[in-house]
């Protein structure tokens, strides 16, 4: 199966081929023919699958067979966080290269400025977090009424980060007669009852469910006491030279100590959270891409926009009391096919959340002894 068999049109799949992409992936295999047929649906897909692609390939050529004179907005992207916002506009230009059509991005942490003088030019497709996208609603800049396709982008993360009013005030800005596009990582009870309200009998789409870890990647634990994590890791940074690591803790707080901690022992690392602001953020994450930092350390939230290959290692040094967030963190290594490691680091209190893990992935994950190295 390649791009020609899905029927796209030929400038969309020279970008693509440019931009090094040669077969669909799963998920755009399975979504692409039915969204270009104006379907609604409801797609799982964990990040690093493709999703992306699997909307915005479609949306274009929708956007640019249906020519419209009005120069209102035609597309809306909802995307819980300002790295995927910024990702989703970057795919969206990539692929467009060669169409006549316009994206841009808007999202809070910056001052709103340059995106009230960017939406003064046409914008085709607009990618907004909730919070920003009411703002500059609200001070009349922006008019959702002829709105054709809706995407929810990652609505679980949405609704875990409390976004569920604004997301529903955004909706009734919405025309009744739409397309609907429903992107979720996990699909708990609660994110499908919210689908099921605003979707118009959608055709389900599910490729690698998200209790599946790629078989590329490569899973161990440490049982480690609570005040000993910071000497492991540590100790196993500095024992094995790692190519780029993304080391996730529960907290902001948790972050900033960590760097700090692992400032003082010599090792160069930053953080990477909600707290910063937007310039330090994307500061940081492309000091991280061109491996000026090896050693990035995330929470959760913040990790959701990262995107990057060729990631040797995850660490969690605290494991995640939600069975899904381990499989979401693990996804980052090991994408594409590429050899990834997950290593965790496993207190007491935190058996618990390791078991429901491995239930969760019905995978048995290896114990490793402080003296044996990452790798
Ligand atoms: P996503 O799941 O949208 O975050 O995409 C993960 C990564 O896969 C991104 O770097 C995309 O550019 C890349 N990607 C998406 N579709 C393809 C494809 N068909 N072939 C190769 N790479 C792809």
């Amino acid at each position: 199966m390649n791009f020609k068999n899905l029927n796209l049109i030929d400038p969309i799949i020279r970008a693509i081929t440019e931009g090094g992409y040669s077969k669909p992936t799963e998920i755009q295999h399975s979504a692409i023919p039915h969204v270009l047929d104006g379907k609604d649906i409801i797609a799982c897909a964990q990040t690093g699958t493709g999703k992306t692609a699997a909307f915005a390939i479609p949306i274009l050529q929708l956007l640019k067979n249906n020519k419209k004179e009005h120069r209102n907005v035609r597309a809306l992207i909802l995307t819980p966080t300002r790295e995927l916002a910024i990702q989703i506009e970057t795919n969206f230009k990539q692929y467009s290269k060669y169409l006549n059509l316009s994206q841009l991005s808007i999202f809070g942490g910056v001052k709103p400025q340059q995106q009230i003088t960017a939406l003064k030019k046409r914008t085709d497709t607009l990618i907004a977090t909730p919070g920003r996208l009411l703002d500059l609603i609200g001070q009349g800049l922006v008019d959702l009424s002829k709105i054709e396709i809706f995407v929810l982008d990652e609505a679980d993360r949405m609704l875990d980060m409390g976004f569920v009013n604004d997301v529903k005030k955004i909706i009734k800005l919405l025309p009744k007669v739409r397309q609907t596009l429903f992107f979720s990582a996990t699909m708990p009870e609660e994110t499908r009852k919210f689908a099921n309200t605003i979707l118009k009998q959608p055709l389900e789409v599910k490729v690698s469910p998200v209790s599946s870890t790629a078989k590329t990647v490569q899973q161990s634990v440490y049982f480690v006491e609570k005040r000993d994590k910071t000497q492991l890791l540590i100790n196993l940074l500095k024992e094995q030279p790692l190519k780029r690591s993304l080391i996730f803790t529960r907290t902001k707080h948790g972050a900033d100590k960590l760097v700090k901690k692992l400032r003082l022992s010599g090792l160069k690392a930053a953080a990477i959270h909600g707290n910063k602001s937007q310039n330090a953020r994307q500061q940081t994450l492309e000091d991280f891409k061109q491996e000026r930092t090896l050693i990035l350390i995330a929470t959760d939230i913040a990790s959701r926009g990262i995107d990057i290959s060729e990631l040797s290692h995850v660490i969690n040094y605290e494991i995640p009391n939600i069975p899904e967030t381990y499989v979401h963190r693990i996804g980052r290594t090991g994408r594409a096919g590429t050899e990834g490691r997950a290593v965790s680091f496993c207190d007491r209190e935190e058996r618990v959340h390791l078991k429901n893990i491995q239930k969760l992935t019905g995978s048995t994950i290896v114990e490793v002894k402080y003296n044996q190295s990452l790798n």
